[in-house]
């Protein structure tokens, strides 16, 4: 049994590799139960790398996982409490757009509306470029919602495969119905969720119905999915903490509960506020800006290989043909600023009438005539806001 000073230690130590970039410091409450915070006061490999990295990263997010599910679970639904009349204007809208949900509620006689049974789900399944994805979606959720859900994953991991990185596939993403509870008429909120998105290794995304504001929270930190007011932005994040994950397990594993030494804090929050928040963020911001083709400001890249930051399995992406769904619009960050017009009447990029029916959902390939109109629809514009990450 180590003393409290040896677990504090242990605790604290991280992989040499990393460790002259980022430090880690016990925290006062420790979740014991977390497997992360276990790993920690375990063995390490002679060279100081992680033991078992990457099952200890698969087995801490699915704790995590599990504990937000069921959160969201329990908390998340929209009540309408007295005779009061709501008002759905197009303010109200663009603040909850999940208020459409409510008003679409299967069964209209009931004053309150929460998500389905999980073991219900409708699973869709799509291919964009080499990528398979399954989409866990709400049974009862309008296909006008999950249309606009599922065109915003799509077009971020067309974006992510279009510059040269290849994802783990399958990708699983889940889209709750609801992540907060939010009361009619008053629209008094309590979050049932601190995310609007995130991670959990090894493949797995869960996505808020907040993705669909057009306007972001007041109190959003500035990623850079808020800076270019762009939420497809937040999920290439999330995919970007998949990646570091999925290239670098040891690194990404070692970085829980780590903040930067002072001079790459400084270094790191040239990217986004965010990104100086920790190595995970940075990471994560740092890969964004890669997809969406910025300039990354100088020192970054060399911290950003350091942390064993996700690099593109190939430089120049290939033209895929047939990919379903694509987006092409390569504009770069100055355009995507805050198109909110555009973004109001996105048509949804998923055509309902290549969905088949039933429990199991399919895309079909797309003919490739039809990828010039397709591309057409798309960049009319699909641009909202971004993410509130918590790692
Ligand atoms: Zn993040």
């Amino acid at each position: 049994m180590p003393t409290p000073e040896q677990a504090r230690a242990r605790f604290e130590t991280i992989s040499p590799e990393l460790a002259p970039y980022a430090t880690r410091t016990m925290p006062r409450r420790r979740d014991t139960e977390h497997p992360i915070n276990q790993a920690y006061l375990r063995d390490r490999h002679r060279d100081g790398s992680l033991k078992h990295a990457r099952e200890v990263g698969v087995e801490q997010s699915d704790a995590v996982f599990f504990e937000q599910m069921e959160r969201i679970q329990r908390r998340g639904g929209i009540s309408h409490e007295g005779n009061g009349e709501l008002s759905y204007t197009s303010q109200v809208r663009a603040e909850f757009p999940e208020i459409q949900s409510f008003l679409e509620r299967p069964d209209q006689s009931s004053s309150r509306d929460s998500n389905s049974n999980p073991q219900s789900v409708v699973k869709l399944l799509m291919d964009t470029g080499a990528t398979r994805l399954e989409i866990y979606s709400d049974r009862t959720e309008s296909d006008d919602m999950r249309d606009k859900r599922v065109a915003q994953i799509v077009e971020a991991v067309s974006r992510v495969e279009r510059a040269g990185f290849t994802m783990p596939s399958p990708m699983h993403f889940y889209l709750p119905k609801y992540t907060r509870s939010i009361k009619l008429p008053s629209l008094r909120t309590e979050n049932a969720w601190s995310s609007f998105a995130e991670f959990y290794a090894p493949n797995r995304i869960m996505l808020s119905p907040e993705l669909l504001r057009t306007v972001p929270p007041a109190n959003a930190p500035r990623s850079i999915a808020v800076n270019i007011n762009d939420p497809s932005a937040a999920i290439v994040h999330e995919i970007g903490h998949c990646l570091h994950f999925t290239q670098s397990p040891k690194s990404y594993s070692d970085l829980f509960h780590t903040r930067f030494r002072q001079q790459y804090e400084h270094i790191a929050g040239a990217i986004s506020a965010y990104g100086a928040r920790n190595p995970h963020e940075f990471v994560a911001e740092t890969f964004t800006a890669i997809t969406y083709n910025a300039a990354i400001p100088r020192g970054q890249p060399d911290l950003y290989r350091a942390l064993g930051g996700p690099v593109p399995a190939r430089q120049t992406p290939a033209p895929t043909v047939g990919r379903t769904l694509a987006h092409t619009s390569d504009r770069s960050f100055p355009d995507q600023r805050s198109d909110r017009a555009a973004m109001a009447r996105m048509p949804p990029t998923g055509d309902s009438s290549r969905y088949s029916s039933g429990s199991s959902r399919s895309y079909a390939q797309p003919d490739p005539s039809s990828w010039d109109r397709r591309r057409a629809d798309v960049e009319r514009g699909s641009r909202g806001h971004g993410h509130r990450g918590r790692r």
